[in-house]
């Protein structure tokens, strides 16, 4: 099969050639075609997968025709975060390099004057969270009556972050003939529930899912004790020790967690950035550019960051908690070992972790060894660190703990139940040690996210519209986010 079998119009075959595509991925060949025969499609497909290409392509061609009316987009692409939504805009400048169209972006945390201005002029390709939109609608700056076609991606992220009863406002905002585009990574009940209410007649277009994780990654646990200050410890241990560490993502389950862990590494001379979704669109792009770049070789994220993002030769994937979803440990570790290479995923276990440890093993079908010695060799358990809003299993005793090998040792020393240890003065004045990627660290590099951005928010009973990174901890980014910055003009 190849893309010019597919129906799509000369520009964008040309487009794709420059981009350097020559076949097209599975669910781009099964949902090209029918979108082009303007059916409803459900695709069930996730990040890397191609599925961005799988709209943006025949929604090019579609577009080839017809003209944008002021304040009535004709298209229109809901998306759960702006990282997403940004990558989407890409996808439309990349592929409508030969095109006229106008794109326009409406994500939180950016002024609504720019956004007003493009939208007033009339837009070809609206891309949008679900917050924002609903703002502007609001605003009576923005009328969802010419939408022709809507793409509602990443349904299943949008259900966790509960934005679902705003896609359903915004469904009863387009006309009811619209074509409808639905894209979800897995089918839970609610979301088969949506389907049915959003689509109409829709063809179903699936591509298997990388169940497993890739062989290239090297996977193992190391056991700590469950105090966060020593498994920051334990962090700083494993980051010291490898060697072939080139840049790593440290994936927290909390965004609070993010900004501490981001601060300790700092204090103790690591070159890391934060990227978690309290942070705001500024302070996420530096964080990004410096780790595409490696002025900061170690990324310390949320979620967010593991969804959707696609920054490629990452050598190293921490896991500071093991994931709560174990789909979210799939994403993760596949940060690493892309495109052939090699990759090291390390998951760092308490004692508290069994259930979701197991909840992994049985999701990928692996069994995951322990690096060093397992949870038994541990020092004796100590009463457990509170944690505000922590879904964790509180079981104290472990069955994992008699499988590690006794080789490297990665656990904590320090048996002190001391919340914040290494927030000591004495620890705080201490030389900053050598960390093997960056020769240069013996004084903590300031960070381009600023400090102020990176407070948890100690809490945050509601959601608010611009709550498009999710309830917590969830997903990362791709690209690096210059093209957010950018005019969103095509041609
Ligand atoms: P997506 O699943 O849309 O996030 O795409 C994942 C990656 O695959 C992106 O970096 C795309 O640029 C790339 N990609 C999309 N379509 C193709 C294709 N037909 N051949 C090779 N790479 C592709």
């Amino acid at each position: 099969m190849s893309f010019a079998e597919l129906g799509l119009s000369e520009k964008v075959l040309t487009a794709v050639t420059a981009a350097g595509y020559s076949t097209p991925t599975p669910i781009q060949a099964q949902a090209i075609p029918h979108v082009l025969a303007r059916k409803d499609v459900l695709g069930i497909a996730q990040t890397g997968t191609g599925k961005t290409a799988a709209f943006t392509l025949p929604m090019l061609t579609i577009l080839e025709t017809g003209r944008a009316r002021a304040r009535m987009p004709r298209t229109l692409i809901l998306e759960p975060t702006r990282e997403l939504a940004a990558q989407v805009e890409e996808n439309f400048t990349r592929y409508g390099v030969n095109q006229k169209l106008s794109v326009a972006l409406l994500i939180g945390g950016v002024s609504f004057g720019d956004q007003d201005a493009k939208i007033t002029r009339g837009v070809d390709v609206l891309i949008a969270t679900p917050g924002r939109l609903l703002d502007h609608v609001e605003r009576g700056k923005l009328l969802l009556t010419g939408v022709e076609l809507l793409v509602i991606d990443e349904a299943d992220r949008m259900l966790d972050m509960g934005f679902i009863p705003d896609i359903e406002r915004i469904c009863k905002l387009v006309p009811f003939t619209r074509q409808t585009l639905f894209f979800t990574a897995t089918m839970p009940p609610e979301i088969t529930r949506i389907s049915e209410q959003f689509l109409h007649n829709p063809v179903r277009v699936e591509v298997s899912r990388p169940a497993t994780a890739a062989a290239t990654i090297t996977q193992r646990l190391i056991a700590s004790n469950a105090q966060d200050f020593e498994k920051r410890e334990t962090l700083r241990k494993l980051i010291k020790g490898a060697t072939d560490l080139q840049n790593a993502i440290v994936f927290c389950n909390r965004k609070r967690d993010v900004a501490t862990l981001h601060k300790s590494l700092q204090r103790h001379g690591f070159p890391a950035v934060a990227l978690h979704g309290d942070m705001d669109q500024y302070a996420r792009m530096a964080a990004l550019e410096s780790f595409r770049t490696g002025e900061n070789p170690i990324l310390v994220a949320s979620d967010v960051a593991a969804r959707g993002l696609d920054i490629p030769a990452v050598s190293h994937v921490f896991n500071f908690d093991v994931p709560t979803h174990a789909e979210d440990y799939v994403h993760r570790i596949g940060r690493t070992g892309r495109a052939g290479r090699l990759g090291t995923a390390f998951t760092i276990v308490t004692r508290h972790d069994d259930k979701l440890v197991s909840a992994v093993e049985k999701l990928t079908g692996q069994t995951i060894a322990f690096e060093g010695p397992g949870l038994d060799a541990l020092p004796p358990g100590e009463p457990r660190e509170e944690r505000r809003g922590g879904r964790r299993d509180d079981k104290r005793s472990s069955s994992r703990g008699g499988r590690g090998r006794p080789e490297r040792g990665a656990r904590a020393e320090s048996g002190n139940v001391r919340p914040d240890a290494d927030e000591t003065v004495a620890d705080t004045q201490r030389k900053p040690r050598r960390v093997p990627i960056r020769p240069d660290s013996e004084t903590a590099a300031p960070s381009p996210v600023a400090h102020g951005h990176d407070e948890p928010r100690r809490s945050r009973p509601h959601r608010t519209r611009d709550d498009d990174d999710g309830p917590q901890v969830k997903g990362l980014g791709d690209h690096v986010p210059a093209f957010l910055l950018r005019p969103a003009r095509v041609g």
